[in-house]
């Protein structure tokens, strides 16, 4: 039978991870063909071509190495596959499917997934994950909409996924904004039109850092003070409410967003910052003032990865533009 070609890359996490010996705790050391036959009804779906790109628990993952995975991903498309589809940790799960999603050009889809259970637990869910995955990979309503995330049943949206359950089964949402579609009885559900996309160059450069700060009450200014002097390019801040900050973090700003750009997000964990509502020191109005760029729905990693890419490829005084359009897509 003529099988649609389906690539799979495995780079760690807990849907690759086993205890070596009883009370030692799980380590990623199962592999994508393993993974894979875990699902044997695959086979009858796909001719995949499986790889083991990493092994990796997904907090010590970092930009250079999705970079590569990016690269390996393009060429299965080039070679005819008709989805891609990565099994990775889930800590950083929405950071991997922003970064890919601001540089995914192809009209098929790149779908992540994982597990919260590993593979000796009761009630494993990266079998049944994998296999939705590779369904969402391969179904032609997934096509022109990018990088999308698979867990527990649903499909989200690179752009708003949130990992917001550190350990239950469902642990993803998309705030807001909701799911952009669901598996049932193994078949793709979509609940919404695609959008338009707009996709960024490759970044030329990957040394340069941005820091990711939080605000919190009665918070001391040292790390702020010293982030030029540490050679940080672009400084992101997870600010209160609708992105403030407090006087004193206000008033190192100023010093800061004349030679970096400075994003403002919300550490609330859901909805977008204000521009034009409060005019206090340390509120949103002043910060823009002051040169700071509010992140809009951009939650703080996101903006962070936005930020680093825009530098990677000497694009940060489009900045505005970019969180503009953020906001654009995620209306639903
Ligand atoms: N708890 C994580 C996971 O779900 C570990 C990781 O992200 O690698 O995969």
């Amino acid at each position: 039978m003529d099988l649609p070609k389906l690539a799979i890359a495995s780079i760690g996490g807990t849907v690759s991870m086993r205890a070596q010996a009883a009370s030692k705790g799980v380590i990623p050391t199962v592999s994508g063909e393993t993974l894979m036959a875990a699902v044997p009804e695959l086979t009858s779906l796909a001719h995949v071509n499986v790889e083991t790109l990493g092994m990796l628990p997904s907090a010590s993952l970092n930009f250079d190495f999705l970079l590569s995975v990016l690269s390996w991903a393009n060429y299965q498309i080039e070679q005819g596959a008709v989805g891609v589809v990565i099994t990775q940790g889930t800590d950083t799960l929405e950071e991997s499917a922003t970064f890919f999603d601001h540089l995914w050009n192809h009209d098929e889809p790149l779908v992540l997934t994982g597990a919260m259970r590993s593979a000796a637990q009761a009630g494993a869910d990266g079998p049944a994950n994998l296999l939705d995955a590779c369904r969402v990979g391969l179904a032609d309503n997934s096509r022109r909409r990018g990088v999308l995330v698979v867990m527990n049943g649903q499909i989200h949206p690179a752009h708003a996924v949130r990992k917001t359950d550190s350990m239950a089964l469902q642990a993803f949402s998309s705030p807001i904004v909701g799911p952009a579609g669901l598996l049932s009885e193994g078949k793709v559900h979509y609940l919404r039109p695609t959008l338009p996309r707009n996709v960024l160059p490759l970044p030329q450069h990957t040394t340069q850092k941005v820091a990711l700060l939080q605000a919190s009450l009665s918070a001391d200014t040292l790390l702020l003070e010293n982030i030029l002097t540490l050679g940080y390019d672009g400084l992101v801040i997870a600010g209160f409410g609708a992105g403030h900050l407090s006087e004193t973090w206000a008033e190192a700003i100023d010093d800061i967003a004349k030679k970096i750009p400075v994003i403002i997000a919300t550490r609330c964990g859901s909805g977008p910052t204000a521009r034009s509502t409060y005019g206090f020191k340390g509120g949103e109005m002043d910060l823009i003032r002051r040169g700071a760029s509010m992140a809009g729905f951009a939650c703080p990693r996101k903006a962070r990865i936005l930020l680093w890419l825009l530098i990677g490829c000497r694009r940060q005084d489009d900045l505005a533009r970019y969180l503009k359009e953020d906001i654009r897509c995620q209306q639903p």
